[in-house]
């Protein structure tokens, strides 16, 4: 059933999946893209024999539309995610999907359902989830010969309970990806393969896992599906995990350059070790559907490390969410080319 704009508690959503009623879709077919357009049908038909259903020949984007004071639909570096997509499709054999013809699916999805994109001043915004995938009749291990690129939408509330209150993570002995696999591309396996870590994690009461680098099983890699940050104990250096199975977040290279260039701050991509965690006095998991979440402590083996405070968020966590969550809904000036305006 689709949603009633006019009944939904925008405060109280979560990150759940929500019908709303047009999405855009393109096929790929005899080696180019038609032109594609709106469509209301939230399910999707295709052969049984299509690549994506067997090998999961496929790869994903998540980037959000904010509502500014003013009302006005805006959103933060869709270029970023397009270009990301690209890179999934070379690593998957997959046809690109043009950025510009992304930019503007994206903004016709977006217009199309403005009724849900949620009031400036709840936190809340509109999810945007594209996906390109291989179809049509098939049965051996092999690229598609047929390809859909679809955008649907969906209004979310804070991803981890509790927005931007700490919260503890666990760190597993599951892999994500291996260093020289599909870690870097956002593509549907690596997340298949993260359930199991997810499950234990939250069977423990931690709200997601932390990976180790697959190599050595000393690095941190990223935290559930976000990427980690760190600040050190003196204020001046922030640093993340620096590896070839990190999936490299939109989120985490804009908070580098904020930190960096607004904050003053040094910034380093540097190996961090679990056995090293007491140089940092706050710590953050960061993604698009995270935003910047403070991480409270990290239990590793019968060690619980906490950083800042248990219950509070630290002063440089706190400071660079503002800043970054200012510049999504148009409240602070944003470097050159990161808002990319849908209505006004
Ligand atoms: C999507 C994702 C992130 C966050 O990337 P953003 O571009 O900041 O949204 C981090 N880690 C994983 C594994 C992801 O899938």
């Amino acid at each position: 059933m689709i949603a009633d704009p006019k009944t939904i508690d925008w405060q109280a959503l979560g990150f759940n999946y929500m019908q709303l009623p047009y999405r855009f879709e393109a096929h790929w077919r005899d080696g180019a893209w038609d032109k594609g357009g709106l469509t209301q049908d939230p399910n999707m038909t295709m052969n049984e024999g299509s690549p994506i259903l067997h090998y999961g020949q496929g790869a994903f984007e998540g980037l959000k539309a904010y509502r500014t004071k003013t009302g006005a639909i805006q959103l933060f570096r869709p270029d970023q995610n397009a270009q990301r997509m690209e890179h999934a499709a070379d690593r998957l054999l997959m046809p690109h999907y043009p950025v510009a013809d992304f930019i503007d699916a994206v903004k016709q999805v977006v217009i199309a359902n403005q009724d849900f994109v949620p009031p400036y001043g709840t936190g809340a915004t509109l999810y945007i989830r594209p996906i390109l995938i291989g179809v049509g009749e098939n049965i051996g291990v092999e690229p598609a010969q047929e390809y859909t690129f679809r955008i649907f939408v969906t209004p979310v509330g804070p991803y981890f309970k509790g927005g931007l209150t700490p919260t503890n993570f666990l760190v597993v002995d599951y892999d994500r990806a291996a260093h020289n696999g599909t870690g870097q591309s956002k593509v549907g396996g690596n997340y298949a393969a993260s359930l199991l870590a997810g499950k234990t994690a939250h069977e423990h009461h931690f709200s997601d896992a932390i990976y180790l680098d697959p190599r050595h099983h000393k690095y941190i890699e990223e935290v559930g599906s976000a990427n980690f940050l760190a600040f050190t104990k003196d204020g001046k250096t922030l640093k993340t995990p620096k590896s070839p199975s990190i999936l490299p977040s939109i989120t985490k290279y804009s908070s580098l350059y904020l930190a960096e260039h607004v904050l003053g701050m040094k910034t380093e991509e540097t190996h961090i070790s679990i056995d090293d965690l007491d140089e940092f006095g706050e710590a953050a998991a960061c993604g698009t559907a995270a935003v910047i979440s403070p991480i409270a402590g990290i239990q590793y083996g019968d060690h619980y490390h906490v950083f800042y405070d248990e219950k509070k968020v630290g002063p440089i966590t706190h400071k660079l969410y503002d800043l970054l969550t200012g510049i999504q809904f148009g409240d602070v000036q944003a470097p050159k080319g990161w808002i990319v305006p849908v209505t006004d």
